[in-house]
């Protein structure tokens, strides 16, 4: 495991240059909330709307076919990415939010009933837990969740018990927590779930970033991820879904681009890809996408998966050191680049200003997390991640910041 050559890709995203409060640099680690853009993402982009920009897919001109291609193409690079058999299993969505909602709406009232489990894990981010409430509104379904130990973990003893007891429809957790920092076993906890004949989903949106994804490996029926998470933009997202899965959906949202033929009786949807792809796509960000997902696969993903565990495990040692401080989440070795704490009698928003005052950017509060926060006994946490452009001084920084802050409030 070796740290990436951060002089060289700092380079590459112009933010990083300015400085914060009082003229100090800036520190971002508030990376698991959004990422910055290289400038590759922002040039891909502007040239689309500088040079190119159209309608795509209707139109019979020279830009309309120009940026046809380019989102296609971005389809294909999307495909590579998450290495899936064909680019009809590549849905561009409007996030992550949007990809869960999609197959809970056209996969789940197709498909549960009332008495159906939907099983989930305690610590999924509030947009893979409100789209079930929802379903269990509509359909009557229960949505079920698998607990962490003291340790904030979540074995593969307790997954198969609470297979075994509910025996769901559907299992849908995150890769990874987005406020714990745990990695979790997909494919093995997918085969589990697969044994127990559920439909399984993946939220990728702090995987995707991070590591390689190998859909084909992993085997969920559906898997899910953010462009602004993997430093692409804002407004897209992708849903991958098993081609005889999605074949078999409704369409969920109704519009132009999903319709093969209207008449004043009723439609006919289009085949796949554009059956869930109602009205006009995010174009430029797919393009925007694409340059994001190139750029990352050329510093080599498994590359910034070591880099954020050595820093990831740098930080949490730190904060480990420090008195009153008490890191939310597992040992080092079970988690990426993502480290809650609380400081004992300091309120996470206090934290995360006096951290801003030194430049450093972490996020406070439930993350979206609410049942897992509840569950744990703590309303907020300050939460530092990082990513492939952090460096180790902009670690120790933090945990100087985070010692002083012990001190000034203590
Ligand atoms: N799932 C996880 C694990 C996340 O961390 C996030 C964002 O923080 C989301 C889902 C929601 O992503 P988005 O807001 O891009 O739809």
């Amino acid at each position: 495991m070796s740290l990436l050559d951060t002089e060289s890709i700092r380079r590459d995203f112009p933010v990083l240059k300015r400085n914060v409060t009082g003229g100090q640099p800036l520190i971002y680690l508030d990376n698991a909330a959004s990422t910055q853009r290289p400038q590759a993402v922002i040039d891909a982009m502007d040239e689309c709307y500088l040079h190119y920009y159209s309608n795509v897919h209707r139109g019979i001109h020279t830009l309309s076919e120009e940026s046809t291609r380019a989102y296609e193409s971005a389809r294909e690079t999307t495909r590579e990415f998450l290495n899936a058999a064909s680019a009809r299993e590549v849905i561009f969505a409007a996030g992550t939010t949007a990809a869960i909602n999609t197959v809970a709406r056209s996969w789940g009232d197709a498909n549960v009933s009332a008495g159906d489990v939907i099983l989930l894990l305690i610590s999924e981010h509030h947009a893979n837990i409100i789209p079930w409430h929802q379903l269990a509104a509509r359909t009557g379904c229960r949505v079920e969740f698998i607990p962490i130990d003291e340790n904030f973990e979540i074995s593969d003893e307790t997954v198969a018990e609470y297979l075994e007891r509910f025996r769901p429809k559907m299992f849908a957790f995150a890769a990874a927590s987005n406020t714990l920092g745990s990695e979790y076993p997909v494919q093995r906890w997918t085969s589990m779930a697969k044994q127990y004949g559920a439909t399984v989903l993946i939220d990728a949106a702090q995987a995707a970033p991070h590591h390689q994804i190998d859909v084909q490996q992993w085997d969920a029926d559906f898997v899910v991820f953010s462009g602004h998470k993997v430093c692409g933009p804002t407004g897209i997202g992708v849903l991958y879904g098993k081609e005889a899965m999605l074949d078999a959906m409704p369409a969920f949202l109704g519009g132009g681009g999903m319709i093969l033929n209207v008449t004043t009786e009723g439609f006919t949807t289009h085949e796949l890809p554009e059956k869930f792809e109602a009205g006009t796509p995010p174009i430029v960000e797919a393009i925007g996408l694409a340059a994001a997902l190139k750029y990352l696969t050329a510093i080599g993903m498994e590359n910034i998966h070591a880099h954020e565990r050595i820093l990831g495990a740098r930080t949490d040692a730190g904060l480990r050191e420090i008195d009153g401080v008490r890191v939310i989440g597992p040992t080092a070795d079970k988690k990426g680049g993502i480290n809650s704490f609380v400081i004992e009698g300091v309120h996470a928003h206090d934290v995360s200003q006096f951290l801003d005052g030194r430049g450093v950017a972490v996020r406070a509060g439930h993350h979206c997390t609410m049942p897992l926060h509840q569950a744990i006994g703590v309303t907020a946490t300050a939460r530092a991640s990082c990513y492939l452009y952090n460096t180790t001084e902009e670690v120790d920084q933090l945990l100087a910041a985070v010692a002083d802050v012990r001190a000034k409030f203590a």
